[in-house]
């Protein structure tokens, strides 16, 4: 039998030399490990140690943490359809996007893809639920992932946060103890992997789980309290009264009611999770659509479409009208930045 490595392992290889993430996979099936914006810990002893017994989940939170592997190659087959480019991965089409809906364009990020797609999937009931991040309600910036199985829940989640939170973590419970079978997931790259990794080695497993990625370009996150503190010192707003923040060509955007201030991103790098510096993946490569803002104009998206089920979401939402969808695509723009993220390691 197949000894199986856990939490001290994980700690040991990726937690402790500063590689970890963030995403939650590693507690997405484990009641041990617990993990909201710091590195994960444990709850309750691990009932492993290291090579001595079999724990339950047969050490999924080290099999499947995608710092300690992604297999690419495999999730791609088993997933994935197109073709290759070294820049942004697999793909079937490339295309720039905005939502037609009014009352979301208003109050998301870009080209209010993401949200269009989430709701058409829920209003339709082709899924149970959708894993979003939204905000907490007691400090309004800070991120909080759930399941929102309605409109109403789901509309709260639009625009982006900056800041990690563990996103794969929610995916886990809702399956595992809400017992929700199909589910459509928005992350950024390596929250991606990690959905990937259980996608892959536990949830085909059980009969009718059914998972769809939406993947998020992410060049960095931060980390909310660094951030907060960076904010106030340099601009003097307070965290807590943003309406909007954005990075855009280079430059990090904070809005408020009493203006707009703004600083290089190069200037936030003490605030960004240190795991990034190590990734690669800027258009979340294993998603089954990924969605950005590089290589689109202003309040548009930037769609990479990578899968057969990605491609039928998509359509499907076109054809109801719910997104207007251009060949306008800036694939230099993309390109050099992806590539840049790929060199940056
Ligand atoms: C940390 C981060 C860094 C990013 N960096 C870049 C970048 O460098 N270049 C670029 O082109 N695009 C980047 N993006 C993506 C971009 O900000 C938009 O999310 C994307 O263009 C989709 O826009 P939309 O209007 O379709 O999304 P919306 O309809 O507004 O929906 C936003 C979705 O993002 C999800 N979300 C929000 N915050 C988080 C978070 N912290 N973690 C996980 N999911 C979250 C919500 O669940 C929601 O479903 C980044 C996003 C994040 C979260």
């Amino acid at each position: 039998m197949k000894k199986s490595l856990g939490y001290e392992e994980l700690k040991k290889k990726i937690i402790d030399q500063n590689l970890c993430s963030r995403c939650g996979t590693c507690s997405a099936l484990c009641n041990r490990i617990d993990i909201n914006y710091d590195d994960p810990i444990l709850v309750k002893d691990c009932t492993i140690k290291v090579g001595a017994i079999q724990c339950e989940i047969d050490g999924m939170c080290y099999e499947n943490c995608p710092k300690v592997k992604t297999p690419t190659d495999t999730i791609e087959k088993n997933f994935l359809e197109g073709t290759k480019s070294e820049q942004v991965g697999k793909f079937i089409k490339i295309a720039a996007a905005r939502t037609t809906r009014s009352e979301i364009g208003n109050i998301s990020q870009d080209g209010g893809i993401v949200t269009t797609i989430l709701a058409h999937a829920l209003q339709n009931k082709l899924v149970d639920g959708a894993i979003v991040t939204g905000k907490d309600g007691v400090e309004p910036w800070r991120p909080k992932s759930y399941v929102a199985t309605s409109l109403e829940q789901l509309l709260p989640s639009a625009g982006s946060k900056y800041t990690n939170s563990p996103v794969v973590k929610v995916l886990g419970k809702a399956i595992m103890e809400q017992k929700l079978k199909k589910m459509i997931l928005v992350g950024t790259g390596c929250q991606i992997s990690g959905s990937r990794n259980l996608q892959l080695n536990f949830f085909k497993k059980f009969d009718g789980i059914d998972i769809t990625t939406i993947g998020l370009f992410c060049y960095e996150n931060f980390v909310y309290e660094k951030l907060r503190t960076k904010v106030k010192n340099l601009f003097n707003i307070d965290f807590d009264k943003l309406i909007k923040a954005n990075i855009t060509k280079g430059k990090f955007i904070f809005a408020t009611k009493e203006g707009v201030h703004e600083k290089k991103v190069r200037e936030f790098m003490d605030c960004v999770v240190n795991a990034c510096h190590k990734c690669t993946d800027f258009t979340a490569e294993l998603a089954d659509v990924s969605v950005g803002s590089v290589g689109s104009p202003d309040r548009w998206s930037t769609l990479v479409i990578r899968s057969k089920k990605g491609a039928e979401l998509i359509n499907e939402v076109k054809k109801a009208g719910l997104i207007e969808v251009s060949d306008q695509v800036n694939l230099d723009e993309l390109n050099k930045t992806a590539s840049k993220k790929k060199a940056s390691k």
